[in-house]
């Protein structure tokens, strides 16, 4: 690897075994081919980490243990692996959490994202920090496919939101955006925030932001045109009333909440489009009005996750025309992830996204 600043050992996240975890020292992995080891400087917590931490989907996100999860993050190339000649030591980068098989049809199509061979490593799929070890660490070995140039005017702690980023890009490039229309999204936490915000970036005139107490506040604040407090009024009235009586041109489910779907539906106008970024749990099963759905021409996108869209988030933080800085609420060196992980679950002091850095501040 030729570098003698790489140290043997690192501090690493570990879950030895289904609901626990602990900071200890484990050996820094090596690049295999086509990857290259990156120093982590910032990663977030995701909503999905607390369930993996839990051990609520043992076998299968993690597959194995002791596991390093981590998945939202942004650092810098300090070795590379054979056969790497687009990226080069000192590069700033910002991950990506899935790498596909690339040789499956779906992969062909660029959907990889949705990879045939999810969850077999030996076909070369990845998807960091769920079936492999991820990015809660000093170092991780990634594939140069799960990687974006970060140019140094972007902080690495906005790196960290190029992925959770690309979550709400994605889903907005299912449905579409319409040019001076009305979104409205549903659940305003971080993904939520991300999509008022990315809606108007991509043309919308105007947002209303759904949901309640203070994270809606928050949204009035930070992103939405509107807000509208399901706990308080009918929000389906609500954004009719707010829409001439016609429903919004694009919904979008960013709380994974059970009934909030169905509400999306009667939320949009004739010919609107729904999108399912929230991940809801494997239980909440809401019932589709056909008839509905087929009279008015609802189109409804299930989205997973933020294929080929990194480029793209990066770009548009570059240019300023998407703020993420202000959404990271708190900073933890990575020996804190309990206070970290509390403080998100908890939402403690408001907490939006929480961000580890695990060599350091920037
Ligand atoms: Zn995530
Ligand atoms: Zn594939």
């Amino acid at each position: 690897m030729g570098n003698n600043s790489i140290p043997k050992t690192m501090k690493a996240l570990v879950l030895p075994e289904p609901g626990k975890f602990e900071v200890r020292e484990v050996a820094v992995p090596e690049p295999a081919d086509g990857e290259v080891l990156c120093r982590i400087r910032a990663v977030a917590i995701c909503g999905s980490d607390p369930e993996i931490i839990r051990g609520d989907l043992a076998g299968f996100w993690p597959p194995f243990y002791p596991f390093i999860p981590g998945h939202e993050w942004a650092g810098e190339v300090v070795a590379l692996g054979k056969g790497v000649h687009t990226f080069k030591v000192g590069d700033r980068v910002a991950g990506q959490a899935h790498k596909g098989c690339g040789y499956c049809r779906r992969c062909m199509e660029g959907s990889y994202n949705i990879c045939e061979n999810y969850g077999k490593p030996e076909t070369g799929h990845r998807h960091y920090g769920f079936t492999h070890n991820g990015a809660y660490a000093q170092f991780n070995a990634y594939s140069i496919r799960s990687l974006t140039l970060l140019p140094s005017h972007i902080s690495f702690k906005e790196g960290a939101l190029v992925d959770t980023s690309g979550v709400v890009m994605h889903g907005m490039e299912l449905t579409g955006i319409t040019a001076g229309g009305t979104v409205v999204v549903i659940g305003p936490g971080p993904i939520g925030l991300i999509a008022m915000r990315m809606a108007k970036a991509l043309g919308a005139s105007k947002v209303i932001a759904v949901g309640r107490r203070d994270r809606l506040k928050v949204a009035k604040e930070l992103c939405a045109d509107e807000a509208v407090d399901f706990e308080k009024t009918n929000p389906i009235e609500a954004v009719k009333a707010l829409t001439n009586g016609l429903g919004a041109d694009e919904v979008f489910e960013c709380s994974g909440a059970a009934g909030t779907m169905l509400q999306a539906v009667y939320m949009v106008r004739r010919g609107g489009k729904v999108g399912l970024l929230g991940v809801p749990e494997g239980k909440v099963a809401d019932p589709i009005p056909t008839r509905y759905v087929v009279s008015n021409e609802i189109s409804i996108y299930g989205s997973k996750a933020n294929p080929n869209v990194s480029p793209k988030i990066v770009n548009l933080v570059a240019t300023g025309n998407l703020k993420l800085k202000d959404l990271v609420s708190h900073t933890f060196p990575l020996e804190q992830f309990a206070e970290a992980l509390d403080t998100f679950v908890s939402r403690k002091g408001c907490a939006l996204k929480v961000v580890l850095e695990p060599n350091g501040k920037e």
